[in-house]
């Protein structure tokens, strides 16, 4: 949204599929669409350079140019987490694995995972997730070299480091970006707010896909009336 119409195609021109710098590759994903990410990573001069996936793309291939793998919640278990973050910088080159997650993507996670997601804020994140493959695996030196918390404790500079840490880690203070997403709300815009959320509520059917549980344990889709009073009360 950043980039606008020059973040989706090459020179921000000619709309074509295969000038495309986004891609998508999951299980459902039409053929013809999985050959062109494919074909793109395979060699240097291939367009695609985001590709939202699930775990299915790069399974035996080798994509080389990779920079970084961003997981939006950690993987099953340490095996699959080393074959996903591994999918980076195969060229050799420095290369980033960036996990994303709340408390409720460990619900899914092995007890191998929770351990390490459980050190890695304070200690070492490379040693809490490989230890369990390599009992003699250690930091990477330069500090800074190693991952987000090691990094932090980088002093290459004398009293600091020279690689400042990474946009992607920096605790994010409320920016211009979210002023400008924001503005007043007058009585009459929160009560057609309210208007609409029941509206929506009521139009998820029974048979509605989305389903989750509430506070109280009951199934259902999860937009409750507690939930609309939250939102409302929070606009
Ligand atoms: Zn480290
Ligand atoms: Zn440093």
């Amino acid at each position: 949204m950043k980039l606008g119409q020059s973040g989706l195609y090459i020179d921000g021109e000619s709309p074509k599929h295969e000038r495309c710098l986004l891609g998508i590759y999951y299980s459902q994903t039409p053929q013809k669409h999985k050959d062109s990410v494919t074909s793109s990573f395979e060699g240097l001069s291939g367009n695609v350079r985001v590709v939202c996936a699930s775990t299915s793309l790069s399974m035996g291939v080798d994509f080389k140019h990779v920079q970084y793998v961003v997981h939006y919640g950690p993987s099953k278990n340490l095996t699959s987490h080393l074959q996903e973050a591994g999918r980076a910088g195969r060229d050799g080159r420095e290369a980033f694995h960036i996990k994303v997650y709340q408390g409720r993507h460990l619900v899914t996670c092995e007890p191998d995972v929770k351990a390490a997601v459980r050190k890695s804020p304070t200690s070492c994140c490379r040693i809490a997730f490989l230890e369990s493959f390599d009992d003699k695996v250690c930091s990477i030196l330069p500090l800074h070299s190693c991952c987000n918390v090691c990094h932090k404790k980088c002093k290459c500079a004398g009293s600091d480091c020279f690689i400042p840490i990474p946009i992607f880690d920096c605790e994010r203070a409320p920016s211009t970006v979210d002023l400008e997403k924001s503005r007043t709300v007058s009585e009459d815009e929160i009560l057609c707010l309210k208007d609409f959320l029941y509206e929506v509520k009521s139009s998820l059917s029974s048979e509605s896909k989305v389903r989750m549980f509430d506070t109280t344990g009951v199934v259902g889709h999860g937009l409750s009336n507690a939930l609309i009073e939250t939102v409302v009360s929070n606009a």
